[in-house]
């Protein structure tokens, strides 16, 4: 099996997974118990966090565990503004962008920034809209999910607050965390991330606060995270995602570039049938590219039935089969019904990605043929 869809979720790292095996076996205490194994479990909770921040060079922020990526960024767009002007883009990731649909629900003014052609945000109309209007709350995702594009968020959120310092400004983490090599600036109010895109397990996220910023609970309960995000932590969970993560940092360079590589084969071995959404300066993590005439479904069927797995465009309804991001996006309509997202892996290969263009040139072109 060829796996080319690394941005949905990846194969998770068995050594971290071994490693904190003894979390499942022997020291599998609740950590607010008060006898010594609850109190050395908190301990190890403790060194995830200052291992996560130490990864983001924070010096201001603190960890608050999370079921998910989803949740870290429910919990701040939910528990810091309760009524105001929020404003996000349009590229963001369902767990932002149909939490912002849920604030207009509730009678909040909401705004979403358009995109550029390559899916970052138009910082542009985004600085307008904040001068023009007593903004709240912002949120940017880092790294888009679909096209890959990175925006600038501590630049965007330096100019945001240089505005209005009292704007809270978010950024979803999740495609970012362990693929780029960041340093969360004190504008940052609060980043998500989630374990499964980099080694861990689904079912672990967190949420990066800045140290005092307010935030209110969304799940009541038993006071712990800091009365933050109550319910008993899920250790094996974090500590497979501080293990598989550490692995990923040590070498984050390497993997980038290894990874940049792959990209490049890729773009250089598509046939013409291809144009490529994603820009050249895109997280090279993530390439989505488009076609014509066949739906980007099809194709990514008939390479599943040849054993080779990649994305697509999330679809929003059956009323528009193709995905809002890659419409906002803006990109000639005739490509819209056909686009698939590739991703990569740290464990992919070149003569894997060699072999993957051939099919996918072979399919587009068979589509075409019979379509066409
Ligand atoms: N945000 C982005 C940008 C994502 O890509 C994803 C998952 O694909 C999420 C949030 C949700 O993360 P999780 O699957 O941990 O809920």
């Amino acid at each position: 099996m060829l796996y080319l869809d690394n941005a949905a979720t990846t194969k998770p790292d068995l050594d971290a997974v071994n490693r904190a095996f003894c979390f499942l076996n022997s020291d599998y205490y609740n950590p607010s118990a008060l006898y010594h194994g609850g109190i050395n479990v908190l301990k190890e909770i403790k060194i995830a966090k200052e291992f996560i921040l130490s990864s983001l060079h924070s010096t201001c922020h603190e960890v608050i565990f999370t079921s998910c990526g989803t949740e870290a960024d429910n919990l701040a767009i939910f528990g810091s503004v309760i009524r105001g002007t929020f404003v996000t883009d349009e590229g963001e990731h369902s767990a932002v962008y149909n939490a912002f649909k849920e604030l207009q629900n509730r009678g909040n003014t909401v705004y979403f920034v358009p995109l550029n052609t390559d899916g970052s945000v138009n910082t542009e109309k985004l600085l307008d809209y904040v001068k023009n209007n007593n903004v709240d709350f912002v949120s940017i995702m880092h790294v888009n999910n679909e096209t890959g594009a990175i925006n600038d968020i501590n630049r965007i959120a330096k100019e945001l607050k240089k505005m209005n310092p009292k704007i809270i400004f978010m950024s979803d983490g999740v495609q970012s965390y362990g693929k780029l090599d960041y340093a969360i600036s004190s504008d940052i109010d609060f980043y998500s991330i989630s374990a499964h895109k980099i080694g861990g397990l689904k079912g672990t996220g967190a949420l990066i606060r800045k140290k005092g910023t307010k935030l209110s609970p969304i799940i009541y309960g038993g006071g712990q995270e800091s009365g933050l995000r109550n319910g008993t932590e899920n250790v094996f969970g974090i500590k497979v995602f501080e293990y598989s993560a550490r692995k990923r940092f040590e070498k984050i360079t390497e993997n980038y570039d290894k990874i940049s590589r792959l990209n490049q084969l890729m773009r250089n071995n598509l046939s013409d049938d291809f144009v490529i959404i994603s820009n050249k300066d895109a997280s090279p993590y993530i390439l989505s590219v488009a076609f014509t005439i066949v739906r980007g479904e099809v194709i990514m069927n008939n390479l599943d039935d040849k054993g080779i797995i990649v994305g697509n465009g999330s679809a929003c309804s059956s009323k528009k089969p193709f995905s809002r991001v890659i419409e906002a996006c803006c990109i000639d309509k005739k490509y819209l019904n056909g686009v698939i997202r590739i991703s990569f892996g740290i464990g992919n290969t070149e003569q894997e990605i060699l072999s993957a263009c051939k099919t996918l040139n072979e399919e587009v072109a068979k589509g075409k043929q019979i379509f066409g």
